[in-house]
């Protein structure tokens, strides 16, 4: 029953109607047709084991059937009208969303996508400090408007536009960074940062604490309890962002910012959240939120009858299924096994992550570190003729991304290392 337009074609009309930003994996891009849990489907019926969750974004599985049937019987009942009116679907996702986080994190503001919840929550920084100069860190991404551009900083992703009043500091990463795993060196340095390059008041810092696109970065232990204390010093609000980490990935917690010991001022997530669907949402305190009654805040779609309903199956999937302890069980044994992997294969530089957020980092050499860029390509398209799908990701595209659907068993962990390990040995 698939459509009968087959990849070329798409491809060719692609090129024609579609703008040339867009980018596409593969050196034939794949034409993917269907989707069940951890599998997809291209036009010829050749399955894949999916891991990458088209970057993170289905948390559940493709098509689960908890949450499809909650968006089919909300579409039948009501699309949507607009938030002016009430509807029981918004209220009762945002209470469970709310129920979700630690501290005083209750009020949410509920928009389309990971950008917009991040737009919105520097806004709210920066009304609610009346301070203008956000920090961020470098490797990050954070959406790609042209205000969260500014946050974002890998230049492949960066239009030469206004950044806006923001400042990069020093990436607290393990593996490359200039410090080591040393947090409290790179927390100085975002305290001279401040002292320096700044009023010596700022309106907020943003940060995953797992990142994502700059190629799986897990902060180096204890770094954001240091810079969280500078930056409120500093008049500041901390905003985690969890468009990537949230949700019970990291297996050791519900949030990536958890992992830390800390609990932010907003917290911004997306993808996930909806398990595909368009969906995003800021979450902060009352009396943060409070800034944005000074005006009209409105968002047309944010919190849709439809996206409300399907979020909250996603939460209640999560729950039931108890996704959290998979994830922790399974990124055991495929951080286990790719360790080992590492061992035997030169080229493994680095396998960092928790649960199933999970990075390997190629090189051609382990001592200098130097990015295995043209051997990471090949890897990856002999991975998806081997029926695995990964991600790519590092300002230098040498990092595998392994961030399954969160029901990836523990078949499918063997199968995605075998698969890594003979497409290496065949190099
Ligand atoms: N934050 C992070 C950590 C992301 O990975 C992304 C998307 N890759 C975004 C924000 C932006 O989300 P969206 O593409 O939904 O606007």
């Amino acid at each position: 029953p698939y459509n009968k337009m087959m990849a070329d074609e798409i491809l060719r009309k692609r090129m024609e109607f579609l703008g040339p930003s867009i980018f596409y994996y593969y050196q034939k891009p794949l034409n993917i047709v269907e989707g069940r849990m951890q599998y997809l489907y291209d036009e010829s019926g050749k399955r894949y084991l999916d891991a990458f969750a088209g970057i993170v974004t289905v948390s559940c599985g493709h098509c689960h059937p908890d949450i499809v049937n909650a968006v089919v019987e909300q579409t039948k009942l009501l699309q949507h009208t607009t938030t002016i009116y009430l509807h029981h679907a918004i209220v009762e996702f945002a209470e469970a969303l709310a129920s979700k986080m630690p501290g005083n994190l209750k009020v949410v503001y509920f928009v389309n996508s990971g950008t917009e919840a991040n737009e919105l929550a520097m806004m709210m920084a920066r009304l609610y400090t009346g301070n203008l100069t956000m920090l961020a860190l470098r490797n990050a991404y954070h959406g790609g408007s042209a205000g969260t551009i500014g946050l974002t900083a890998l230049h492949t992703w960066k239009y030469p536009i206004p950044q806006g009043e923001i400042h990069h500091v020093m990436n607290p990463d393990p593996y490359r960074g200039v410090f080591g795993s040393n947090a409290s060196s790179y927390a100085k340095e975002v305290q001279e940062h401040i002292a320096y390059a700044t009023p010596g008041r700022v309106a907020g810092f943003i940060a995953e604490t797992f990142q994502g696109v700059g190629g799986a970065v897990e902060l180096a232990p204890g770094y954001l309890k240091l810079v969280y204390d500078i930056v409120r010093q500093a008049g500041g609000v901390c905003i985690a962002d969890e468009v990537q980490s949230g949700f019970g990935r990291t297996g050791s917690h519900y949030w990536g910012f958890e992992t830390q010991g800390v609990i932010p001022d907003i917290v911004t997530m997306a993808k996930g959240i909806g398990n595909g669907l368009p969906l995003g949402a800021v979450v902060t305190t009352p009396e943060i939120a409070q800034v944005l009654s000074q005006r009209i805040q409105f968002n047309t779609f944010g919190g849709n009858p439809v996206c409300s309903a399907g979020g909250l199956a996603v939460l209640k999937v999560l729950d039931k299924e108890k996704r959290q302890t998979h994830c922790a069980d399974v990124g055991y044994r495929l951080i286990g096994r790719l360790k080992t992997l590492q061992q035997k294969h030169e080229i493994i530089g680095d396998v960092r992550g928790r649960g199933l957020m999970l990075g390997v980092e190629l090189v051609t050499n382990r001592n200098d570190k130097t990015p295995a860029k043209s051997e990471t390509l090949v890897l990856f398209e002999k991975l998806k003729d081997l029926g695995v799908l990964v991600g790519k990701g590092g300002l230098h595209g040498n990092v595998f991304r392994i961030k399954p659907p969160m029901c990836f068993g523990k078949e499918d962990a063997d199968f995605l290392v075998d698969a890594l390990d003979y497409a290496i040995s065949s190099l």
